[in-house]
């Protein structure tokens, strides 16, 4: 990888408004839209393994793309790091992506988790819930099974458009069609016990609470209540019980964090080393850890009790490129079925 000349780099850091110089490859600098506990230790080792020294830059996505946008070719940003397949797949169809070739990351991340210009580093579950004395076990052991008439008044998730259920809509839309996906949407809209409100933690507490016979939930918001000490968070774990869906079919809807070189990288030598570190086995743990997650590299051990307790499932295989490429496709067919 070349380096830039000391004066192109220089007038580079010049023309960042307020921002302070830097040397080439002895930092890196990450816009991430994850801030968990674990990513200090994550940056600290690499920064160890490395002398690379790691500054982070964390606002919500939003906020990163368009300072990214207003930035430019000026940008001193290397490396971008989001969650949700959707979110990611809007990035990089804004183009801040700068594919890397490496052979690490080809051998450590499984195919179906590269996209084109990006790479998932952990894999999260979207998983049912339900409330056993209002719904029976076998109505809800699929996604397709939601949108079934025996269940009028009984379904609750967040707002269709978030990028969570968007991404689920796409992975419908690539194994049931677009048609049967909108025929899906539908039925899931007839089925509300409410309006879509809250995040996924609050459709748990609401089927717990027994507002809802069943719902759709990342498998990290159950995890985290699970692992929780607070009696309340233990009540509600009590009443409720989780379904892997689609275990017979195509298997559990997946989705993933995931990061990416940007285009206008300073620091490409690093922002690639920094890749890499992210699918070594110490970074793995701490980098599905942090939000109960799991790790995308085979064999990789955490010690979680609730992803322990919840068991091994079968995961959908679907390539995360697909399923990206398929989000826009999604959010026209649940606007059309009014699920907002
Ligand atoms: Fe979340």
């Amino acid at each position: 990888m070349l380096r830039k000349p000391l004066a192109t780099a220089l007038l580079a850091a010049l023309c960042m408004s307020g921002a302070t110089a830097f040397a080439a490859d002895k930092e890196i600098n990450i816009y991430s839209a994850r801030h968990y506990q674990t990513d200090e230790a994550l940056y600290e080792t690499f920064t160890k393994k490395t002398g690379i020294k790691v500054n982070r830059i964390e606002a919500k996505e939003d906020e990163l793309l368009e300072r990214i946008r207003n930035e430019g070719a000026n940008s001193p940003g290397d490396v971008f790091i989001a969650v949700d397949a959707s979110r990611l797949a809007f990035a990089d169809q804004q183009g801040i992506f700068s594919p890397v070739k490496s052979k690490v990351l080809e051998a450590r991340i499984p195919a179906h988790l590269r996209a084109s210009n990006w790479f998932s580093y952990s894999t999260r579950a979207r998983i049912i819930v339900y409330n056993k004395t209002m719904v029976k076990p076998e109505q809800v052991q699929t996604y397709e099974g939601l949108a079934d008439p025996g269940l009028k008044g009984q379904v609750c998730t967040r707002s269709g458009s978030h990028p969570y259920n968007l991404s689920l809509g796409a992975a419908l839309i690539q194994h049931d069609g677009a048609a049967k996906t909108e025929e899906w949407a539908k039925g899931i809209v007839s089925n509300f016990a409410r309006a879509p409100k809250g995040g996924d933690t609050d459709q748990i507490k609401a089927v717990a609470a027994g507002e809802c016979g069943v719902a759709i939930a990342n498998s990290y918001y159950l995890a985290r209540l699970m692992n929780s000490s607070k009696a309340e968070d233990q009540a509600v774990v009590a009443n409720i019980v989780a379904v892997w869906p689609n275990q017979k079919s195509w298997g559990t809807h997946i989705n993933v964090s995931g990061a990416g070189m940007l285009k206008h990288s300073p620091n490409k030598e690093a922002a690639v080393k920094f890749l890499e570190y992210l699918a070594s086995d110490e970074a793995q743990v701490y980098f599905a850890d942090g939000n109960n997650e799991w790790p995308v590299v085979e064999g990789v051990k955490l010690s979680n009790p609730a992803l322990e307790k919840l068991g091994p499932f079968k995961a959908d295989t679907l390539p995360i490129q697909k399923l990206a490429d398929t989000v826009g496709e999604a959010q026209k067919i649940f606007d059309r079925a009014g699920y907002r």
